[in-house]
């Protein structure tokens, strides 16, 4: 099943892939692939957007539609393409630095605009690309490339950030929780509006090398030991809370997304 999903939804001869060993981005866009295909989707169903950074690399490897659009842009083009061709699944993949960082005010504005289509947000804590500089994800006292001595600013929590702007779905998982990400990016694509998939993410060759977590298999068993359900993470005093992180479904709604609205709106002006 697997090769036949590669073979579907991978361009020939794209393998090995660029990414560094360890990296969490080929587990996302593995669940992504094998979601299209339970799913029953058609290369030419979907368009896969992306900006810049290690993730924006997954575009290159893909048979489906797909555009390549510049730093921090990937929603504000995934947002056109949704707006003037309604019947295309969308989906938009992006690091931290890209979606929530330099493409943050995008970010906030397609979830309180709800438009129907799915972010995928590769939360690695850092500009992975680039040489590890601190993101808006990077937690306070953290080492990046840019905040040597530890980061004197506060993350943004990503999905929150997302469920408080008006998206009508939002879940996190990491590649540790493999089985659970495929199933959260497949009912995330299957909800009406707009859905983010967050993914916490090791990247051992900047965030961890600068946080003494470098070793691979070491960041897999901290996403696997730190990611508790909503429910537990409600449960923890203070202090825990800054170790450990919620991963499960976070938001679930249905208010009308973006093109239900503007056909409603466009049908009442004709009619009066
Ligand atoms: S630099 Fe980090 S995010 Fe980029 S491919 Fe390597 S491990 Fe992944």
């Amino acid at each position: 099943m697997l090769q036949e999903t590669g073979k579907k939804y991978l361009k020939d001869g794209v393998l090995p892939h660029m990414w560094c060993a360890g990296c969490g981005i080929g587990v996302m866009l593995g669940a992504l692939l094998r979601s299209f295909e339970e799913l029953g989707y058609a290369k030419n169903d979907v368009v896969v957007v992306t900006g810049i950074g290690c993730t924006g690399k997954t575009d290159d490897y893909l048979t489906t539609n797909a555009l390549h659009v510049t730093h921090g842009r990937a929603l504000a083009f995934a947002t056109g393409i949704k707006a003037f061709k309604p019947g295309l699944k969308v989906v938009a993949l992006m690091g931290d630095g890209d979606s929530v960082t330099i493409g943050g005010n995008h970010f906030i504005h397609a979830a309180r605009r709800n438009i129907d289509l799915t972010a995928i947000i590769i939360n690695n804590f850092n500009f992975g690309m680039t040489g590890g500089q601190a993101s808006g994800t990077t937690p306070s006292d953290k080492i990046s490339s840019t905040t040597l001595y530890g980061n004197p600013e506060r993350d943004f929590d990503v999905s929150a950030l997302a469920c408080t702007a008006g998206a009508n779905y939002v879940a996190r998982s990491t590649p540790a929780h493999a089985w659970e990400l495929t199933q959260y990016i497949k009912e995330a694509l299957t909800k009406k509006g707009f859905s983010l998939v967050e993914v916490f993410s090791p990247c051992p060759t900047n965030y961890g090398k600068n946080n003494k977590m470098g070793d691979p298999l070491k960041m897999l068993r901290w996403l696997k030991e730190k990611g508790v359900s909503p429910e537990e993470y409600e449960r923890l005093g203070e202090p825990e809370k800054d170790e450990y992180f919620a991963i499960g479904k976070l938001c679930d709604r249905d208010i009308p997304d973006f093109n239900t609205r503007y056909e409603e709106i466009r049908a009442r002006a004709l009619s009066s």
